[in-house]
C-alpha cells in the first residue's frame, strides 16, 4: 500500500472515527431523551385535560343541582303531578326553563323536568317533552339519589334532540316534604368536550388530544378526531374500526405512555389515561415523525457534518501525503538513476521537515559519492597507467634477470667445467708425485747419503712431502664434488620438463629401492601411506624425494631407531607430501636458511655433503610452481613438505 493511501486510511479513521461515534451517541442521546420529554409532556398534557375535563364535569354537575334546588320548578312539577299537564302550567315551566335556566349556559342544549315516573313533563325542546324515560339509567339512578347529588349518563346521541349530548341529572325533591318527585335533567353539548380536547397548544402540528368511551364491545367518540372528522360522535362506532394497541391500552390500562400505530397505522408517540368515574379513555399523542423530526435534522446533520469532515479528511490527507509522497518518490527515482549511474542527480527540496532533511542527506550522500567516483575514476586512470609502467619495469627486470640467470648458469656452468680440468690435472699430478715419490724413497734409502743428512731428509721424506700430498688429494677432491654439484645445478635449469601426471607410490618405491643398502644398514623403518598422485616431470620429482630420503637417512639421531614415514593429503587444490623423520632436528634459527646453496648446519661433520641437495630440491619445485618448508625440532626429527599442482 503507497504512503499516500495509507495517510488517506489514518486521516480519515482520525476524523470520521471520532465523529461517527459521538454523533451515533449523540444520536441516540437525543432520541431518548426527546423521546422521554415527548412523553413526559404527553401524560402532563392528559393530566391537565382530565383535570379541565373533571373540573368542567363537576361545574356541569353543581349547575344541575342547583337547578335541582330552583323552587319554581319543584312547585310547578308538583302542580302538574297533582292536576296533570295543564298546558299553561308546562307553558309557563318551559318558559322558566328556557329563559332562566338554558341561557344561564350556552353548553346546555335542553333542559327536561321528568316526573317521578320518569315521564318528560317540560322540556327546552318539544320533542323532549311527553317521552318517558322511566326505563332509563339516567332516570333512575338519579332518583334513587337524595336531593344535591347529580348523575351523569354515557354520552351519546339524542335523536329527538338530534344532538350527541351528555346528561347530568339531579332529583326534584318536594320543598317540606323532601321526597323525591322527579328530576331534572340537562342534556349538555359534547362539543363542549370538544372545545377542551381541540385545544391543542404545545402539541405540535400533529398533536392530537380524544376522548373515548366504551360501550360493550364498541367504542364511542366522545370527542371528534383530527384525522377522521367525518366519524360520527356519541355513537356506537365497532371497536374493529378503530382495532388499535393504543385505542385498547387507553380503555383497558389506567395509565401510560407508549409508541404504537394509532386509528390511522399512523406510529405516534402518545399517553393516556383511564377516567374511571366515567369509565373514559384520553389519549395525547403526536405523530412521531413530527417528534423525532428534530433527530432526522441531526441525522441529516450527522451525515452532512460526516460528509464534509471526510472531505476534508479526504483533501486534507492528499495534500499532505502529496508533500509527503512528491519528496519520497523523488528520492526512489534519485536512488534509481543513482544506482544507474547519475551521480549527478539532485533532488530539490522545498520542506525544512524531515523529509527535507532526508532529502538533503540524500543529495549531500549523492554529492560525496559523485566526488568518491571521480576520485576513483582519477586513481584507475593513474592505476591503469602505473601498472602499465609497473608491468613494463617488472617485465624488462623479468628479461634482464632471465638474462642474468643464463648468464649465471653459464658462467656457473663454464666456471665448474672449465676448473674441473685444472682440478683434474692437479688430482692426476698429485697422484703422479705420489707415485714417484713412493718410488724415490727406497731408492734413498739404499743410497749412500751421509746418515747426518739422511737423518735431516727423513724429516721431509716421511712427514711433511706426503701430508701436503694427502691435503692436496682431499681438497682437489673436495673441490671436485663442489664443482660436479655446481655442474648439476647449472644444467638443471636448461633441462626441458615433461609435466605428467605421476603416481607417487610407484616414484617413491623406486626411490626407496636405491637406498636399500643405507635403509638396511641403518635399520631403519620406512612406513608409507597411500600417496596422492600430482603433477610433475618424473626424474626431476624423483630427485627431490631422493635427496629429501637422502638428508633423512643422513641426519639420524644415532641414540635411537630411525623411523621414516610419507604420507600426502589434497589440500586447497594442490597435493601435499610430508616426509616425517626422527633424526637430528633443525634448530629454528636455521629452518629458513637450509634452502640456500652450501649452506650446511655443521660445515666440518663427517658426514658427507656439500649444501646443494635442498638448494637443488627448492629449484626443480619452483620450476613446478611448487613449494618446499620445514617444521622441524632439534632432537625430535624434522618434517619436509612438499607441495605440488595436481
Ligand atoms: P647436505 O649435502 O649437506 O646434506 P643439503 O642442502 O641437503 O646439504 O642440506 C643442508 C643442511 O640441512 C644439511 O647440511 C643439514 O645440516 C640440514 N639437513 C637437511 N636435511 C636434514 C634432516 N632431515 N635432518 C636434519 N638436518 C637436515
Amino acid at each position: 500500500m503507497s504512503i499516500k493511501a495509507k495517510l488517506l486510511i489514518f486521516a480519515l479513521s482520525i476524523s470520521l472515527i471520532p465523529i461517527s461515534v459521538i454523533t451515533t451517541l449523540y444520536y441516540f442521546n437525543s432520541r431518548n431523551t426527546i423521546k422521554k420529554q415527548t412523553l413526559d409532556w404527553l401524560t402532563a398534557v392528559a393530566e391537565s385535560k382530565k383535570v379541565h375535563i373533571l373540573s368542567f364535569l363537576d361545574a356541569k354537575k353543581s349547575q344541575v343541582i342547583d337547578f335541582s334546588s330552583d323552587g319554581y320548578i319543584r312547585n310547578n312539577l308538583k302542580i302538574i303531578m297533582k292536576r296533570g299537564s295543564q298546558s299553561h302550567v308546562v307553558n309557563r315551566l318551559n318558559k322558566h326553563l328556557a329563559v332562566n335556566k338554558k341561557t344561564l349556559d350556552t353548553n346546555i342544549e335542553a333542559i327536561a323536568i321528568l316526573d317521578i315516573n320518569g315521564k318528560v313533563v317540560a322540556s327546552t325542546n318539544k320533542n323532549w317533552i311527553g317521552k318517558d324515560m322511566s326505563g332509563e339509567e339516567i332516570f333512575t339512578n338519579c332518583v334513587s339519589k337524595n336531593y344535591g347529588k347529580a348523575h351523569i349518563n354515557k354520552a351519546h346521541y339524542i335523536p329527538y334532540l338530534n344532538a350527541n349530548c351528555i346528561f347530568i341529572a339531579a332529583p326534584l325533591t318536594g320543598r317540606q316534604s323532601k321526597e323525591t318527585i322527579g328530576a331534572i335533567i340537562n342534556a349538555y353539548d359534547m362539543a363542549t368536550l370538544d372545545e377542551i380536547t381541540t385545544k391543542r397548544s404545545g402539541m405540535g402540528k400533529s398533536g392530537e388530544i380524544f376522548l373515548i368511551m366504551r360501550d360493550h364491545d364498541d367504542i364511542v367518540l366522545l370527542t371528534s378526531l383530527k384525522y377522521a372528522s367525518d366519524t360520527p360522535l356519541g355513537r356506537s362506532i365497532p371497536m374493529d374500526s378503530f382495532d388499535t394497541e393504543l385505542i385498547r391500552l387507553a380503555l383497558n390500562e389506567k395509565r401510560g405512555a407508549v409508541i404504537a400505530p394509532d386509528y390511522r397505522g399512523t406510529d405516534v408517540v402518545a399517553a393516556y389515561l383511564h377516567l374511571p368515574d366515567m369509565d373514559w379513555g384520553l389519549v395525547t399523542k403526536i405523530d412521531k415523525e413530527e417528534v423525532f423530526a428534530s433527530i432526522a435534522r441531526i441525522k441529516i446533520f450527522t451525515i452532512i457534518l460526516g460528509s464534509i469532515s471526510a472531505l476534508l479528511a479526504i483533501t486534507i490527507s492528499i495534500i499532505i501525503s502529496k508533500r509527503v509522497a512528491k519528496p519520497i518518490h523523488k528520492l526512489v527515482e534519485g536512488t534509481r538513476r543513482i544506482a544507474k549511474g547519475d551521480l549527478a542527480f539532485r533532488i530539490e527540496t522545498l520542506t525544512r521537515d524531515e523529509i527535507g532533511q532526508l532529502v538533503t542527506a540524500f543529495n549531500d550522500m549523492t554529492f560525496q559519492l559523485e566526488q568518491s567516483k571521480k576520485k576513483l575514476n582519477d586513481y584507475m586512470d593513474n592505476l591503469e597507467e602505473k601498472v602499465e609502467d609497473k608491468t613494463k619495469e617488472i617485465t624488462q627486470m623479468l628479461y634482464e634477470l632471465t638474462d642474468k640467470n643464463k648468464e649465471m648458469e653459464q658462467f656457473l656452468y663454464v666456471a665448474s667445467h672449465d676448473l674441473r680440468s685444472p682440478l683434474l690435472n692437479i688430482q692426476g699430478f698429485s697422484k703422479e708425485l705420489q707415485k714417484s715419490f713412493d718410488t724415490l724413497r727406497p731408492v734413498l734409502d739404499e743410497s749412500g747419503i751421509p746418515s747426518k743428512t739422511k737423518e735431516k731428509l727423513a724429516e721431509i721424506l716421511e712427514e711433511d712431502i706426503p701430508d701436503a700430498l694427502r691435503f692436496i688429494l682431499t681438497s682437489s677432491s673436495k673441490m671436485d664434488k663442489l664443482l660436479s654439484g655446481l655442474l648439476r645445478l647449472s644444467r638443471m635449469g636448461n633441462v626441458p620438463l615433461t609435466i605428467r601426471q605421476l603416481d607417487m607410490n610407484k616414484l617413491i618405491s623406486n626411490v626407496i629401492e636405491t637406498y636399500k643398502y643405507t635403509i638396511k644398514e641403518a635399520k631403519v623403518t620406512f612406513q608409507l601411506e597411500e600417496l596422492p598422485p600430482c603433477r610433475g616431470d618424473e626424474s626431476q620429482i624423483n630427485q627431490v624425494f631422493s635427496n629429501l630420503i637422502d638428508n633423512a637417512l643422513k641426519y639420524l639421531d644415532s641414540g635411537k631407531e630411525g623411523v621414516i614415514r610419507i604420507s600426502g593429503r589434497k589440500e586447497d587444490g594442490s597435493i601435499v607430501y610430508c616426509l616425517e623423520d626422527n633424526g637430528i632436528g633443525i634448530a629454528k634459527q636455521h629452518q629458513d636458511n637450509i634452502f640456500e646453496i652450501f649452506h650446511r648446519l655443521n660445515p666440518g661433520d663427517n658426514i658427507g655433503g656439500e649444501g646443494l641437495g635442498l638448494t637443488i630440491v627448492h629449484r626443480i619445485l619452483n620450476r613446478h610452481n611448487g613449494k618446499i618448508w620445514v617444521e622441524s625440532e632439534p632432537g625430535k626429527g624434522s618434517k619436509f613438505f612438499v607441495s605440488l599442482p595436481t
